[in-house]
């Protein structure tokens, strides 16, 4: 896997997709630098080796140039998050852009306008993405939150930097940690999925039930698996069509040895919303027009335990509606265990969506090992897929 370590960029001109879609208030400033901060290291190592950065990113879904979506917003705080004077263009090609690229000294960064101004860029075209190319000596994707896009910045424009092209640290950060949970990982190793669908779900689980020891199903999908097995769920979340298919991972996981773990009680609601009223039942014994909305006391206790004792853990999706406090606690008690047994050696991956909210949320992302920067490309990855911008680095 080539890395910045594998590349001279003195006086060179890197050109890096970044991922600098970042949130703005109304007054157009940006309410969360995560992003950015991501792309730091990456921005800073090139720097400090004697190059400078072009940067290039896509702020939001514009149609056409609104200047809504002009990464001109972003340019004071990514300077002030550098700690370097970010230039910027107001078109990411042509004669300005060339321009401005032609005149960037080692130690400095330019930033060019928003990538999706031009239509070219999301279909992947092949002269848009010579162009990106032509401004720089070297191609680098530090993008992971679009790098299961074929677009012109995320994989085409690779084919232009036949032997200087490489991943920046967060992407390959991001694709290291999911090596190690899937591939390259200590026994005993257990995913725990939870989120509201089975069918969002099921291409991860049938990827992961050959690599791991346990499956732990939580949160709104467990239904689907419960009703399936006879069990009254009342008015919890259900997939009708999906019980069959729920009945076969089961099967699977059997023949394949891995222990499955679904939740024996919950905490159940008689409507969907904060100040409902609230029982704990048994999980297959649900009364008519209650709800599973989180996992009850002795599912918390079971999954924190099966936790305590793997050596490599992978979490996707909330095991409650952690969004309402009444039924957050399921989602923090397991997000404690991971953190404990973080804390004791073992590795863990909080990823592909809501479960990093979750963990941001409730100030357990600092006890993870990684916490993924993408949703959906982390999703993939764990899908089994090979995502276009690795792929496109990789070749
Ligand atoms: P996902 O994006 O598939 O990971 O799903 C995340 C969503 O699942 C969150 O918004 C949770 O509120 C929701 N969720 C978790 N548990 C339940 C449940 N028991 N009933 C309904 N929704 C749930």
């Amino acid at each position: 896997m080539k890395t910045l370590a594998d590349i001279d960029f003195s006086n060179k001109k890197a050109v890096i997709r970044v991922d600098f879609n970042v949130p703005l208030n109304d007054e157009f400033q940006v309410t969360d630098t995560t992003r950015i901060e991501a792309a730091k290291p990456t921005i800073i190592e090139i720097l400090e080796a004697g190059g400078s950065c072009i940067l290039m990113s896509h702020l939001g879904r514009p149609k056409g140039c609104q200047e809504e979506f002009s990464l001109k917003h972003i340019v004071g705080t990514a300077s002030d998050l550098l700690g370097v004077n970010v230039k910027f263009v107001d078109d990411c090609v042509g004669s300005a852009a060339e321009a401005a690229a032609a005149e960037l000294e080692p130690g400095e960064i330019l930033l060019l306008e928003n990538l999706r101004y031009h239509p070219e860029e999301t279909a992947g075209d092949e002269a848009f993405a010579k162009a990106l190319a032509s401004l720089g000596d070297v191609y680098v994707n530090d993008a992971f939150g679009t790098a299961h896009r074929a677009h012109a910045s995320t994989a085409v424009i690779a084919q232009f930097f036949p032997d200087h092209k490489c991943f920046g640290l967060l992407l390959a950060k991001e694709i290291a940690s999911v090596d190690k949970v899937l591939n390259n990982s200590e026994k005993p190793v257990t995913a725990i999925l939870g989120g509201a669908k089975v069918s969002s779900k099921i291409t991860i689980i049938e990827n992961i039930l050959d690599k791991v020891d346990h499956l732990i199903i939580g949160g709104g999908m467990t239904f689907t698996f419960i009703k399936a097995q006879g069990g009254s769920i009342g008015d919890s979340l259900v997939e009708d069509d999906k019980m069959e298919l729920a009945l076969d991972i089961l099967k699977q996981a059997e023949a394949k040895g891995v222990q499955v773990h679904l939740p024996t009680d919950v905490l159940a609601a008689d409507g969907f919303a904060n100040d409902a009223n609230t029982q704990v039942c048994p999980i297959n014994e649900i009364p008519y027009n209650w709800m599973g909305l989180d996992a009850g006391p002795d599912t918390r206790e079971a999954f924190a335990k099966v936790v305590s004792q793997s050596k490599t853990i992978l979490w996707n999706g909330p095991v409650g509606v952690f969004e309402m406090e009444s039924f957050a606690n399921g989602t923090i008690s397991l997000g404690e265990a991971i953190v404990a047994a973080t804390e004791n050696g073992a590795f863990s991956l909080v990823g592909g969506g809501d479960s990093v909210a979750a963990a941001k949320q409730f100030g357990l992302a600092e006890g993870m090992s990684y916490v993924s920067t993408g949703g959906g490309a982390m999703l993939e990855m764990l899908e089994g897929k090979t995502l276009p911008g690795v792929a496109a680095i990789l070749d």
